[in-house]
């Protein structure tokens, strides 16, 4: 049986590659510290024969007992009001986190995937964003702590695969929703959702001119699956290239959810990508993949899953566990 590690395995996209490796076939050990996790995305696997887990901060050397074959480096925070508030964290698990991981994958000849983000174009000034696109990254500003971890992620790994020769996959995730989004992290798919839901109106920031294109979860998994297990070396964009400006979108949603509400207009954050579209030319071809799941279809999904969330999930404003793991 193949053994993967999965780190950030109790967030958003972790435990969804922790089902789709556990239902392939394979022994998963998923490692988290729980930072914007949450080990309910973890329980219905708690009790499976071939899925352990390991409560872990991935910027401490990182150790695993037995063979692995495959690594997946899902842990960071993910969302701007997460990085925002724990911005060192984040540049740590970017960089000293991949660095042990690399290290661990050197040790256990294994094959690593790093999950890297759009958000390596900044605020793109060349539309849509393919691959050959080195970016607009604005270093010291806020969002910088994300985007210059990922973009020193993708460089340690290109170096481990250069001098170690070690087997690296790099995939550039674009915006991707689905069942297991914290409500209150902050991104905009719960943002709103979870607006609708208490009766709010929905907060767009600046005047929702800028666009995003949004992926279903299963979507981004399956790719992501097929570039592990392709020999391509440099980064590949997984996200589905349909755009939307933020106003349509928080329209789309006013419609799906029936709200009442209206919406209002917020201070656009800084350095905020005014426009976000993948590119997948490489990605259809080289790994036949393009998105299945149309916007209506993965926000209906969605909606069920947060409409189904006990009530008081709605409520909680700051993540639980971002007080305990403050230690800069
Ligand atoms: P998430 O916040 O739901 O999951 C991240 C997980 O990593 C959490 O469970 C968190 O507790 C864990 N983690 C963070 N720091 C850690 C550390 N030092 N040690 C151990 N665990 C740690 O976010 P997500 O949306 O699932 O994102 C997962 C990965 O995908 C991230 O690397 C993110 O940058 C990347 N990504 C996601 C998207 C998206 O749209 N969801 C887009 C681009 C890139
Ligand atoms: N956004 C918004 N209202 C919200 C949350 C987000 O208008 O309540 C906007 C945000 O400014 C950005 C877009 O929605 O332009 C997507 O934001 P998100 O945090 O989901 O991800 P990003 O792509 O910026 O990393």
């Amino acid at each position: 049986m193949k053994r993967v590690l999965i780190t950030g395995a109790a967030g958003f996209l972790g435990s969804h590659l922790c089902d789709r490796f556990i239902n392939e076939g394979y022994h998963v050990i998923g490692m988290d510290n729980f930072i914007t996790g949450d080990p309910k995305n973890l329980a219905h696997l708690t009790e499976h024969p071939n899925f352990e887990f390991v409560e872990h901060d991935v910027t401490e050397f990182v150790s695993v007992e037995g063979d692995l074959d495959y690594i997946l480096h899902f842990a960071s925070p993910a969302s701007p009001i997460d990085y925002l508030k724990i911005p060192i964290q984040t540049l740590k698990v970017g960089s000293l986190g991949t660095h042990n991981l690399l290290g661990l994958a050197k040790a256990k000849k294994a094959r690593i995937l790093i999950a890297s983000t759009s958000e390596v174009y900044g605020d793109p000034l060349v539309h849509p964003q393919s691959e050959d696109y080195y970016g607009n990254v604005n270093t010291i500003g806020p969002r910088g702590v994300y985007d210059e971890a990922k973009r020193f992620q993708e460089s340690i790994t290109m170096a481990y695969h250069r001098v170690h020769g070690l087997e690296t996959r790099i995939v550039r995730i674009f915006n991707t929703y689905g069942p297991r989004m914290r409500l209150n992290d902050g991104r905009v798919i719960p943002a709103f959702i979870g607006q609708a839901l208490r009766g709010e109106d929905l907060t767009v920031f600046g005047d929702g001119s800028q666009t995003r294109s949004f992926c279903y979860v299963d979507d981004q998994i399956e790719g992501i699956y097929r570039l592990l297990l392709s020999d391509y070396v440099y980064p590949v964009n997984i996200g589905n290239p349909h755009e939307i400006t933020i106003k349509e979108f928080a329209e789309e949603i006013i419609k799906l959810t029936g709200t009442q509400q209206k919406i209002i207009y917020k201070e656009l954050p800084q350095d905020d990508p005014l426009q976000r579209q993948p590119d997948i030319t490489l990605a259809k071809k080289l790994l036949h993949w393009e998105p299945k799941i149309d916007r209506a279809e993965g926000l209906r999904i969605t909606y069920q899953y947060f409409k189904s969330l006990p009530k008081e999930e709605l409520y909680k404003t700051e993540h639980k566990n971002f007080k305990n793991h403050i230690k800069l």
